[in-house]
C-alpha cells in the first residue's frame, strides 16, 4: 500500500481531477485518491484485435487503425448531424462515421494515425464505421480506449469513461512504485497470490485476461481477508469480557426436557449443547442460532431460559411484534405449566398500572422470565438480577437494539435466533461478532408443504378447494398484507373482506378476524378458539407472520402474495404444515405482476427449504436489501461477493482467525493493520487495536 497519506488526498487534488470533476465523483463515493483506485471495471471489453480494413465485415463491432485522408466539413440535418472523415491502412478505406458529435472536428487532423472502434456497415456501397469509441496514436502515451483490453466503469454521471480512463492511468503510474504488500508471504503462496502492486494495476488495464483473473482472485481474497481479521480481533477483544457461569445441569432443565411429549432431534440436542457449553463457561456467550420455520427453535429457546433461571438469574426474551410476543407468551405459558415457572408478558399496549407493576416485579426480581417486544428495551425497564436475553428474528432488529438489551445485565449472556438461515460462513460475517448454531433438520413425519401460485381468475377454485378441506375437519389462514400506509384502512379492508368471505362464500363456516389493533384479551380468546378447532377460518393481517402454532391448520391463503418478499412468504407458510397431514399453501396474486415477483413466486413453488430460499433471496436483493441497513450498513464491499466467492471466503476467515491467534495485536503486520484501517474503518473502530 502507498503511503496513507498519499491515498488519502481529496479527490479533488488528484491529478487530472478538479473542483468540476471533483464533486461528480464525490457524488459516487469517491472522496478520495483511495476511492478511486478502489473503484472498479464492471466489465472490459477485448479490443487488441486490429482487423485490416479490407477484412472487416459489416454488421459486426470491429476495431481497425488507420491514416485520416482529409477533413471534411459537417453536415447537419434537422436533427442529425453527421461527421464524415475517410480512413485508409494498407488494404483499404474506409469512412468514420459519427453522429451529433461536432466537437469532433476540433480533435481529428489530416493524415493522423487513429484507432476507431465501432460498428461496421454497407451504405450506399461504402464501408463505414460508426465510430463509438477512438483514439488518436500520437507515440507519446499508451492507448487507452483502444488496441488493448478496455476497463469499463460502473457510471459516474458527467464523466465519460475516456475521461475516468485517463485519471485512474496517471495517477496508477505516478503511485504504483509506491504500493507495498501487506499479505504476509506465506499465504500469498499458500493460495498463488500475485503481488499486490500487480493485482491493482491488473485489474484496472489488464495486460491480458488471465492477469485480469489473477488480479480479481488477488483483489477478492484481500479485500474478504481484511476483513475476517477485523472480525477475529473484535471477537478476541470480546471473549475477554467477565460472563456468567451458570449452573446449567439444574433441576429445571432437567424437568423441562423430561416433560416434552416428543424426543428432540439430533439438531436439537447438538445446538442445546453447544448453547448450554456456552453458558456454562465463563465467556460471555454471543451465539446466532439459525434453524428453519417449524424446526423447533421455541424448544431450544426455553430450555436456555430455564437454564439461566435455575441458576437464580432472569431470563428475557424479546420478539418484534405484540402479536409474536404474546405467541411465545402463550405456548411457554403451556410448556411452562407443569413446571413451577410463570412467564410475563411486557408489550406497550398493556395499562399503563398493570406496566407499572410488572416492570416493579421486574426490578425487584420476582418476575423470572419476561417475554415482551422493544417495549423492554425502554431506559425505565430494569432488572434485577438479568442472566440471559433471547431475541427472536434476529434480522428485524439492530445492532444496537441488541446491544440495549443486553447492557441491562451485567454481561448476560445472548441467544438471538432467525428463521431466515443463511450458508454459515456468510452469517459469522454478516453477524460478525456471534457464533453460529445451526438447526438443520426438522421434526420427523413433516411432509412439505404444497404451494401453488394462483392467478386473480382462478379464485373460486381455490375457494372450492379450501371448501372441501374445512369440511374434512381442517382449517385454514386468509392473510392480507399491508396495503395502505393508515392501518385505519387496512383494517377496514380486512373487515370488508371477513364480510364477504362469511356472506358469499364460506357461509357455512366460522370466520373470524385477527389483527393487531384488537384488545389483548380478544386476540388471546380468538386464537385459542382456533387453537380448539372452534373457528374455520381465521382471516389475518400480516402481523401474523409467526408464531401461531395449529397443527390441525392445513391451508394457507396469501392474498397480494406478490406485495410480499419471500423471507415473509416462507414465514407465513410455515404456520401450516406443523402436523402429519398434508398442508397447502396458495399465493394469490394479480393476473399482471413484475417479473421479480413472478420469480419470487416460482422460487416459493420449487422448495420449502428455508436456506435455499434465503440463498436466492439474497440473490434476487442482494446483501444491502436483505440484511437491512441495520445490519450491513457499514460493510461495504467493492469487489468481493459474499454470495459468489463463498469459498473464498472460508479460505480467508480461516487464514484471518489463524493470523489473529498467533498474533492478537498484529504486532508483526504494521502494513496489514494499516491496510485494513483504510479499507474497513468502521470494523477496525469496533475492533479496537492499539
Ligand atoms: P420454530 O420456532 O423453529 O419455527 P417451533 O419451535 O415453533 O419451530 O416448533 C414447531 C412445532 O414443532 C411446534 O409445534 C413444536 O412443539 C414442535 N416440535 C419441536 N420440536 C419437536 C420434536 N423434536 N419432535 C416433534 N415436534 C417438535
Ligand atoms: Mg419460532
Amino acid at each position: 500500500m502507498t503511503s496513507l497519506k498519499s491515498l488519502a488526498t481529496p479527490i479533488r487534488y488528484v491529478k487530472g481531477v478538479g473542483e468540476e470533476k471533483s464533486k461528480l465523483f464525490n457524488k459516487v463515493g469517491i472522496n478520495t485518491l483511495y476511492d478511486l483506485f478502489w473503484h472498479f471495471p464492471s466489465y472490459y471489453e477485448d479490443r487488441t484485435h486490429i482487423i485490416p480494413i479490407a477484412q472487416t465485415s459489416p454488421g459486426k463491432r470491429q476495431v481497425i487503425q488507420g491514416k485520416v485522408l482529409l477533413i471534411d466539413k459537417v453536415k447537419s440535418g434537422k436533427s442529425l448531424s453527421i461527421f464524415k472523415v475517410p480512413v485508409k491502412d494498407k488494404s483499404g478505406i474506409i469512412y468514420a462515421i459519427w453522429y451529433n458529435q461536432d466537437y469532433i472536428t476540433k480533435l481529428l487532423k489530416k493524415d493522423q494515425e487513429v484507432v476507431l472502434s465501432g460498428k461496421i456497415e454497407m451504405r450506399f456501397r461504402e464501408k463505414q464505421i460508426l465510430v463509438d469509441d477512438f483514439e488518436i496514436l500520437n507515440g507519446k502515451e499508451d492507448a487507452l480506449n483502444l488496441k488493448r483490453i478496455v476497463p469499463f466503469y460502473p457510471l459516474t454521471e458527467g464523466i465519460s469513461q475516456r475521461v475516468i480512463r485517463r485519471i485512474m492511468k496517471v495517477n496508477l503510474d505516478k503511485n504504483h512504485p509506491h504500493f507495498t504488500e501487506h499479505l504476509p508471504l506465506s499465504i500469498r503462496e499458500r493460495y498463488s497470490l500475485i503481488p499486490f502492486r500487480q493485482a491493482l494495476i491488473n485489474i484496472h488495464f489488464p495486460k491480458d485476461f488471465s492477469y485480469q483473473r489473477r488480479a480479481y482472485r488477488r483483489l477478492v481474497f484481500d479485500e474478504l481477508f481484511l476483513l475476517q481479521v477485523a472480525l477475529a480481533l473484535k471477537r478476541r477483544d470480546y471473549k475477554k469480557e467477565e460472563g456468567i457461569k451458570f449452573k446449567v445441569e439444574n433441576n429445571l432443565v432437567r424437568d423441562f426436557l423430561d416433560s416434552l411429549p416428543f424426543s428432540l432431534t439430533s439438531s436439537q440436542r447438538k445446538v442445546i449443547n453447544e448453547i448450554l457449553e456456552d453458558m456454562a463457561s465463563s465467556q460471555p456467550m454471543n451465539r446466532l442460532l439459525q434453524g428453519d420455520v417449524g424446526s423447533g427453535k421455541t424448544v431450544v429457546a426455553l430450555t436456555s431460559l430455564l437454564a439461566a433461571i435455575g441458576s437464580g438469574y432472569q431470563a428475557a426474551l424479546m420478539a418484534p411484534t405484540e402479536i409474536l410476543a404474546q405467541q411465545h407468551y402463550l405456548r411457554m405459558k403451556e410448556f411452562l405449566s407443569s413446571l413451577n415457572v410463570q412467564p410475563f408478558l411486557l408489550i406497550s399496549e398493556l395499562q399503563q398500572k398493570e406496566k407499572e407493576r410488572i416492570k416493579n416485579e421486574i426490578k425487584g426480581g420476582t418476575v423470572k422470565l419476561v417475554i415482551g417486544t422493544h417495549a423492554l428495551i425502554q431506559k425505565e425497564v430494569q432488572f434485577h438480577k438479568l442472566g440471559i436475553v433471547v431475541i427472536d428474528e434476529q434480522h428485524r432488529f439492530g445492532v444496537m437494539q441488541r446491544a440495549t438489551l443486553r447492557s441491562k445485565g451485567k454481561c448476560p449472556d445472548v441467544l438471538v435466533m432467525t428463521a431466515t438461515p443463511i450458508p454459515r460462513t456468510l452469517a459469522l460475517t454478516c453477524y460478525g461478532d456471534l457464533d453460529v448454531s445451526v438447526i438443520d433438520e426438522l421434526p420427523p413425519g413433516r411432509k412439505s408443504v404444497i404451494t401453488r401460485w394462483i392467478s386473480e381468475n382462478k379464485r373460486r377454485w381455490v375457494y372450492q378447494f379450501v371448501s372441501s378441506q374445512i369440511k374434512e375437519g381442517k382449517q385454514a389462514y386468509f392473510v392480507y398484507p399491508l396495503i395502505e400506509e393508515s392501518e385505519e384502512i387496512n383494517l377496514r379492508a380486512a373487515e370488508d373482506m371477513v364480510g364477504r368471505l362469511r356472506k358469499d362464500i364460506f357461509s357455512q363456516f366460522k370466520v373470524e378476524l385477527l389483527h393487531g389493533r384488537m384488545r389483548r384479551e380478544e386476540k388471546e380468546f380468538i386464537m385459542k378458539q382456533f387453537s380448539q378447532g372452534k373457528i374455520d377460518i381465521m382471516v389475518c393481517t400480516t402481523v401474523i407472520e409467526v408464531g401461531i402454532d395449529v397443527p390441525n391448520a392445513t391451508i394457507m391463503v396469501i392474498e397480494n402474495a406478490e406485495r410480499f418478499g419471500m423471507a415473509q412468504l416462507h414465514q407465513l407458510r410455515g404456520r401450516v404444515g406443523r402436523g402429519g397431514e398434508q398442508s397447502y399453501c396458495f399465493l394469490l396474486t394479480g393476473n399482471k405482476i413484475s417479473e421479480e415477483a413472478v420469480r419470487r413466486m416460482k422460487v416459493m413453488c420449487k422448495t420449502n427449504d428455508g436456506f435455499q430460499i434465503a440463498e436466492e433471496d439474497l440473490k434476487l436483493r442482494g446483501p444491502g436489501q436483505f440484511f437491512g441497513t441495520r445490519q450491513w450498513g457499514e460493510l461495504d464491499l467493492k469487489i468481493a461477493n459474499l454470495l459468489r466467492d463463498q469459498r473464498m471466503l472460508n479460505l480467508a476467515r480461516r487464514e484471518a482467525f489463524n493470523l489473529v491467534r498467533e498474533d492478537p495485536l498484529l504486532y508483526n503486520h504494521p502494513l496489514l493493520k494499516k491496510a485494513i484501517k483504510m479499507r474497513f474503518p468502521y470494523q477496525w473502530e469496533l475492533a479496537k487495536v492499539g
